[in-house]
């Protein structure tokens, strides 16, 4: 197949006449911006790679604006957790697969065509020590398939209630595996690997994965000769930084660099509680730091110390997370806007070499976001996935703008969706705004909607 693209945004650059030859398999296999294109379908409006969500937890979609409501004196991410507890207890699997085809539909609509899903919803049922509990990671993988998404999944290790409480909560049991049903689980999801859907690891967190079961299960990987993306949720409230540095002596980065090799294949979601010596060190090392402005936000975790962190030349992606906002246009403004609000200046996130803010933080939120997922869809060039969004050049937002401006315009004009059409490994999944199964995947939406608020 072959795509014409008339005005584009290649990796660090703005093209014009740009010609696609897609593979069936859904592959880029050339580009050609040099000579004039002479066949395929013409995309008139301004086309650009899609956005690789990097992190995702698909059943907090339902509780999206139900955790607004003042409980406490003091609400905080803790009190967040128990409405968050409540939820993840009710869902069945095959509700969760209703609920996250919803929210990949949306995550299409707005410009993700990927996403990591970091995935501790593990048992529908009672969960029995040494077998793997797979219906709700198939339940994810059926709604990333019927939906066209990429997908990462990332099945989460969770052990432990916290730093110093190795038994888990009652309320938590849905998420607990030993090494032997959590490894199971994952040779399985490998074995469901294909063009469209990759598998990974995750860690929960520190306080939920004991020192020695982290560093088993990345010898086991080191053994198998896996390589694969490794994340894991770090520094992301104050109370968790406190108890961790009381208790393991150093702050939870700190002891993550100290204890741990951490490549390529790590993704540092959140980080937002970082020393000097740590946004240097995670600038420096080779993996993405996992940034969720709108999450972090409402939760009122923190600010990530992005301008010092990019200065440093450190890797990013954007993740949507908890849901409370579906869109990475949203991510990628509060990201720029956190910044401007604590610092009292104007377009904090560009360089020397890349002066617009727009495309500054698309090019690099993609390039990250690619890293972090494993796949090779970081950008339109030949041998990545023909995963691609254009924009509706008919808006009044984006009407008459020249390329170079269009990323800036996207990003930091208002809030309609300015995306027209959708292309994931080289299918049209959206077009004219319009998902290809919108109704069939609203419907189921909406009925466990009603069957979870009865
Ligand atoms: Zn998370």
């Amino acid at each position: 197949m072959k795509v014409l693209l008339d005005t584009c945004r290649l990796p660090g650059r703005n093209s014009e006449n740009v010609q696609l030859t897609i593979s069936p398999s859904g592959e880029i296999e050339a580009l050609d911006d040099r000579e004039s294109p002479a066949e395929g379908t013409l995309i008139e409006d301004y086309a650009l790679p899609g956005m690789p969500n990097l992190h995702s937890h698909a059943f907090q979609r339902v509780m999206a604006g139900q955790a607004e409501s003042a409980m406490k004196n003091k609400d905080d991410f803790w009190s967040w957790r128990e409405i968050m507890y409540d939820y993840a207890n009710r869902v069945t699997p095959e509700q969760l697969q209703a609920i996250a085809a919803q929210l990949y539909m949306e995550m299409l609509k707005s410009g993700y065509t990927s996403v990591a899903e970091f995935h501790y919803l593990h048992h529908a049922g009672r969960r029995r020590p040494g077998l793997p509990s797979t219906e709700t990671a198939d339940a994810i993988i059926a709604a990333a398939e019927e939906t066209g998404i990429g997908l990462t999944l990332l099945p989460a290790l969770y052990m432990t209630a916290d730093f110093d409480k190795p038994e888990p909560a009652p309320r938590q049991g849905r998420f607990i595996n030993d090494m032997e049903s959590f490894f199971s689980l994952f040779e399985r999801l490998r074995n469901r690997e294909n063009d469209n859907i990759k598998t990974g690891i995750a860690f929960h967190s520190l306080r939920a994965v004991p020192a020695r079961r982290l560093r088993e299960t990345l010898k086991i990987l080191a053994d198998e000769r896996i390589d694969c993306p490794i994340h894991i949720h770090i520094a992301e409230t104050l109370k968790e930084v406190e108890t961790c540095t009381r208790l393991k002596r150093l702050s939870p980065v700190k002891w993550l660099f100290e204890n741990i090799d951490i490549d390529h294949r790590w993704c540092l979601v959140h980080a937002t509680h970082l020393t000097d010596w740590e946004v240097e060190k995670l600038a420096k090392s080779d993996c993405v730091a996992g940034l969720c402005p709108t999450t972090e936000a409402n939760l009122g975790d923190g600010i990530f110390r992005f301008e010092e962190y990019i200065n440093a030349n450190g890797k990013f992606g954007i993740g949507s997370d908890s849901h409370i906002s579906v869109n990475p246009v949203e991510e990628l403004r509060w990201l720029e806007y956190g910044q401007r609000l604590i610092s009292n200046r104007r377009n904090i996130s560009a360089t020397a070499g890349e002066r617009r803010v727009g495309s500054f933080l698309w090019d690099n939120a993609v390039s990250g976001g690619a890293q972090a997922l494993g796949r090779n869809i970081d950008g339109l060039k030949p041998g990545n996935r023909a995963d691609l969004l254009a924009l509706d050049g008919d808006h009044p937002l984006l009407y008459d703008k020249q390329a170079p401006d269009m990323l800036n315009s996207f990003i930091f004009s208002g809030n309609d969706n300015l995306v027209k059409h959708v292309m994931v490994g080289g299918k049209w999944v959206i077009k004219d705004g319009a998902h290809i199964h919108e109704e069939e995947i609203l419907a189921r939406f909406k009925k466990t909607i009603r069957e979870l608020n009865q």
